[in-house]
């Protein structure tokens, strides 16, 4: 399978880590839509949003408790927003399931 986030969660393609476990990986995004702009993955291969079950979904609850910690890394302090986009209509263009994280700016909703 020819995925470049599996490709990045492996190592094969360096990028720039902001956290990491056996699980999950945060990196900034190649093109920033917000001040500070990560993105969180699961390391497993889940296609999007609507592949999420009841057998994969510790790893989306791990994101979610690990959010704080990455925040308070970055030094968020004054709020974020997170974004998943399913499918082509929501904007989702890398076809492995992830997380924006997104600071430093005030964001506007509804979102476009
Ligand atoms: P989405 O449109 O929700 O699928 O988001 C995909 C995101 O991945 C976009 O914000 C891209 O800028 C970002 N992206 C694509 N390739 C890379 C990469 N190699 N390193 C970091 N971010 C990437």
């Amino acid at each position: 399978m020819d995925c470049i986030f599996c490709a990045i969660a492996n190592g094969e393609i360096p990028t720039n880590k902001v956290y990491e476990d056996d699980k999950i990986l945060a990196f900034y995004d190649l093109e920033p839509q917000a001040p500070v702009h990560i993105l969180i993955i699961p390391k497993e291969h889940i296609k999007w949003a609507y592949d999420v079950n009841e057998e994969n979904s510790q790893v989306i609850a791990h994101i979610f408790a690990k959010i704080p910690e990455i925040a308070k890394k970055l030094g968020i302090e004054d709020g974020f927003r997170i974004v998943n986009n399913c499918g082509a209509l929501a904007g989702q263009s890398v076809q492995h399931l992830h997380f924006h994280l997104m600071a430093g700016r005030a964001f506007t909703w509804p979102a476009g």
